[in-house]
């Protein structure tokens, strides 16, 4: 199961910030790492991910330094006008395994490129 209480330094997003597997970057600063999901569920799918060691947004929001969240918050206008992004987008971040996710590095999903309608069906 999901580990989110104990940084895992292996898992796929460290190893991206590492180097040591390859990434489409679209945004890079002392922060923050953007680069493309892949596999993607929309036209653009974006991961944004901090490059200090958080396991996911609960992690994050709690011992995150103003800095680091601020630079992350501030990421995503800089990437939405880079990829000229006019028509919105979506925010996701899932958490733990009830929040559906899979790698226990916090990220940032930002889909556009077609209307996703109501958060829910
Ligand atoms: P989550 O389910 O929120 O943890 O999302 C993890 C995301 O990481 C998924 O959308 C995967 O497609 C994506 N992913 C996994 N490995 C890679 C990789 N090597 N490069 C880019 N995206 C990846």
């Amino acid at each position: 199961m999901i580990d989110i209480k104990n940084y895992n330094s292996e898992n796929i997003f460290a190893k991206i910030l590492r180097k040591e597997i390859p990434s489409e970057m679209v945004y890079e600063d002392n922060e923050v790492l953007a680069f493309r999901d892949i596999n993607p569920i929309a036209p653009v799918h974006i991961l944004i991910i901090p490059k200090k060691q958080y396991c996911s947004f609960e992690d994050f929001s709690k011992d995150a330094d103003d800095k680091t969240i601020c630079a992350m918050i501030r990421s995503i206008s800089k990437i939405t006008r880079k990829l000229n992004i006019k028509n919105g987008y979506r925010l996701v971040t899932n958490i733990g395994k009830d929040g559906g996710q899979e790698v226990p590095h916090f990220h940032v999903h930002l889909l556009s490129g077609k209307e996703f309608g109501r958060i829910l069906p």
